[in-house]
């Protein structure tokens, strides 16, 4: 099954077309499970981050703290807290940015047609907060099983470790 066959063929519920320039009017936020007003984000988070979560800002490859991380555990939106990805399905795709071939579960984030700096392509939002992670691209032949490619800000994200022995399955 493919996101995009339902982002790219009819419009998949709850899918926004946002071509145009970002535009942050107050009360002009969906109906999410968190809602904050643009002067609490500003408040709660850094410069950073609310420039990459709030104003889908990107951070420069190869700077973020998670980007090379191996480290077993949960990522968390960095803003609302909502577990969105775990260790088990990010890859090594040397992008610069972590990369992962799924979310942790459906509906966890959503998706947005982002026409945008003249590419075509699809935004990942947190769907808790509507916080911008990053973008999902498919079809580049990494070999996953899903060869999607969730790439995700470092700084969108904060990784819970895993507690306790990793009994995870490794080398498999
Ligand atoms: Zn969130």
């Amino acid at each position: 099954m493919s996101i995009f066959g339902n982002i790219f063929g009819q419009n998949a519920t709850g899918m926004v077309d946002a071509g145009g320039q970002a535009d942050t009017k107050e009360g002009a936020a969906p109906e999410t499970a968190v809602q904050k007003s643009d002067a609490q984000w500003r408040e709660e988070l850094t410069p950073e981050e609310y420039r990459v979560l709030r104003q889908a800002g990107t951070e420069r490859p190869y700077t973020g703290e998670y980007w090379d991380t191996h480290t077993a555990g949960v990522y968390q939106c960095r803003a609302c807290g909502t577990e969105l990805f775990t260790s088990n399905e990010k890859f090594d795709s040397h992008c610069g940015w972590p990369s992962f071939w799924a979310p942790l579960a459906e509906g966890t984030v959503r998706y947005i047609h982002d026409r945008t700096l003249g590419m075509d392509r699809v935004e990942v939002r947190c769907a808790a907060c509507d916080s911008h992670l990053g973008h999902v691209f498919e079809g580049e032949g990494y070999g996953t099983p899903t060869d999607q490619r969730y790439c995700i800000n470092s700084v969108s994200l904060r990784l819970v470790e895993k507690e306790g022995p990793d009994d995870a399955p490794s080398g498999n």
